[in-house]
């Protein structure tokens, strides 16, 4: 696989995955790439392993298989809900977790709950294998560390031992997202938050983790002004590009209440009721 990439290096190759992005690109002449390595067939790509508490999923398995997976519903439940908002069933049982991380679409779901889970993307190349966190995998608009010849192979999650939710914003159900949050939440028994890992899509170049909202929910008993307050030092460093989808304010908006919600969920989830 790597070497055919290497080997056609001057036509500027692509691998296919599940097509439901390359293709549509290339019947827009989008993408014109003068080789297409097909990942079908490749062995031990289509793979979902549970070790300990390490999921490793194959970059080839397709989004359905994945969103039905036992191993996935126990390890990563927050990728098997954000599952369901992906399009609709038919385009998941073709589209692939690879292809939807690796297309890095910044509205898309996937991406945001690698970077709020911390996932590891595993990158096969030409100099060997290579891991990569997703929080340095996504690096602009349908733009990754993927380098020339390099293939993601596939992408670990580590059990996360608390609640989780996956909100997102869409105009009709099964298109693409506006924007959405993906929210995991480790709380104690008194309710205080140990741990926080939150990422939203559809607001910026690349998914954007909520790193002021998640160290100002750590070690506090949310309420709802503290929840208030811990959305807005998010909220407030956004400046997301506006496009006939929904301007700046519209996603601005989105994300102060969907951010909101997803934390509400998340506490609800861990039996936390917000005062
Ligand atoms: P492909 O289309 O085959 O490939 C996409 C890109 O990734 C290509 O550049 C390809 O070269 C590269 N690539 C693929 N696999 C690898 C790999 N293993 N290593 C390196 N590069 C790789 N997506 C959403 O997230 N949310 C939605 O709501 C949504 N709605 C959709 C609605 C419709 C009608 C359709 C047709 C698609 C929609 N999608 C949506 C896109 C869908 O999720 C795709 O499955 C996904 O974006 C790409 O996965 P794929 O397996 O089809 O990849």
């Amino acid at each position: 696989m790597t070497a055919l990439l290497a080997e056609h290096d001057d036509l500027e190759p692509r691998v296919l995955a599940g097509g439901q992005s390359l293709v549509p690109l290339m019947n827009f002449r989008l993408a014109q790439p003068g080789y297409l390595v097909d990942l079908q067939h490749v062995e031990g790509l289509a793979d979902i392993r549970l070790d300990g508490d390490t999921l490793s999923i194959g970059a080839m398995v397709r989004q359905s298989v994945a969103e039905d997976a036992p191993q996935v519903a126990a390890a990563a439940p927050l990728l098997a809900e954000a599952l369901r908002f992906v399009a609709h069933r038919p385009v998941r049982n073709s589209g692939t977790i690879g292809g939807s991380l690796a297309h890095a679409d910044p509205s898309a779901e996937l991406p945001a709950v690698a970077l709020a889970a911390d996932a590891e993307m595993t990158l096969v190349g030409p100099a060997g294998v290579r891991r990569v966190p997703a929080a340095e995998f996504f690096v602009g608009p349908f733009e990754t560390a993927l380098r020339p010849g390099e293939v993601l192979s596939e992408v670990r999650f580590v059990r996360w031992p608390g609640s989780h939710a996956f909100v997102e914003f869409m105009r009709t159900h099964g298109s693409f997202a506006i924007a959405g949050v993906a929210c995991l939440l480790d709380v104690d028994a008194a309710g205080t938050v140990r741990r926080a890992g939150i990422a939203l899509s559809g607001v910026g170049p690349t998914p954007v983790r909520a790193s002021a909202t998640e160290q100002s929910l750590i070690g506090s008993v949310p309420d709802q002004d503290s929840i208030r307050s811990a959305v807005e030092a998010t909220v407030a460093v956004l400046s997301p590009a506006g496009d006939v989808h929904g301007s700046t304010e519209t996603r601005i908006d989105i994300a102060r209440a969907y951010l909101r919600r997803a934390i509400e969920v998340a506490l609800g989830r861990a039996g936390v009721e917000v005062a």
